[in-house]
């Protein structure tokens, strides 16, 4: 039996019990509570299988008829809302970049139940302006985490972003396409590879698709895109 002492220890020991980063209860896994997970708002089931719109029955929608994105598939567990929204503005915005752990353990999980393997896992690249500004890309830890689970290698240097386009969040989705049509740049041909490529979120899918169109041109046979949470624009 323990003493009383060593066992108040233990419990304020953060190896032995991790803080839930939304309530502070103290039985956290990865950083978040069993009421808090299950408070994040989920995408529904039946999705657009190609860009993860809500879709009744599951069919491809609207936008993607028009015009299907570069990207094979978008997988993405939840939607950009409260309370998730706050904790992603604090991790990129704020660098609470202890976040970083629960964030990613989110997007493992789900990694984790589609048993799928890649080439490469990458992240979204941001600009170095963008990048000096903010002190570290937030998708780079989203993509090492799911990189670990699907057992695929990491690489952080295939790709690079050339210029600092506008901010997405101020445009249309016309004028998002536009905007990072030519953004990235790809280090070497990716002949038949498949890749995944990370970020922490979508709206129109626009970065996604450009990226994902800038590696097939280079050879890639499938990318899919892994986000943590998929934003609806009010604008489309
Ligand atoms: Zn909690
Ligand atoms: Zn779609």
């Amino acid at each position: 039996m323990l003493s009383n002492t060593a066992m108040s220890i233990i419990d304020k020991c953060s190896i032995f019990r991790q803080k839930c980063v939304l309530c502070a209860a103290t039985d956290a896994t990865n950083g978040l509570c069993a009421p808090c997970r299950r408070s994040l708002p989920r995408l529904p089931d039946e999705q657009c299988p190609r860009c993860a719109e809500p879709v009744a029955g599951g069919a491809l929608c609207g936008h993607c008829q028009r015009s299907l994105p570069a990207f094979d598939a978008l997988h993405v567990p939840y939607i950009f809302g409260y309370p998730l929204s706050g904790l992603i503005h604090a991790f990129k915005y704020g660098k609470r970049l202890q976040l970083a752990g629960a964030l990613g353990g989110l997007l493992s999980e789900f990694a984790a139940c589609q048993a799928l393997k890649y080439d490469y896992v990458i992240p979204v690249p941001l600009a170095k302006e963008r990048l000096a500004e903010r002190g570290f890309n937030q998708s780079h830890e989203l993509a090492r985490a799911i990189a670990v689970t699907m057992r695929s290698p990491f690489s952080a240097q295939l790709c690079w972003r050339k210029c600092n386009t506008l901010p997405q969040a101020s445009l249309g989705r016309a004028e998002r396409l536009k905007n990072v049509r030519h953004a990235f740049g790809v280090k070497r041909r990716c002949d038949g590879l498949s890749i995944a490529i990370v970020d922490d979120v979508a709206t129109s899918g626009a970065t996604l698709s450009a990226l994902a169109e800038t590696l097939k041109k280079q050879g890639a046979k499938r990318v899919d895109a892994w986000v943590l949470a998929r934003a609806f624009s009010p604008k489309t």
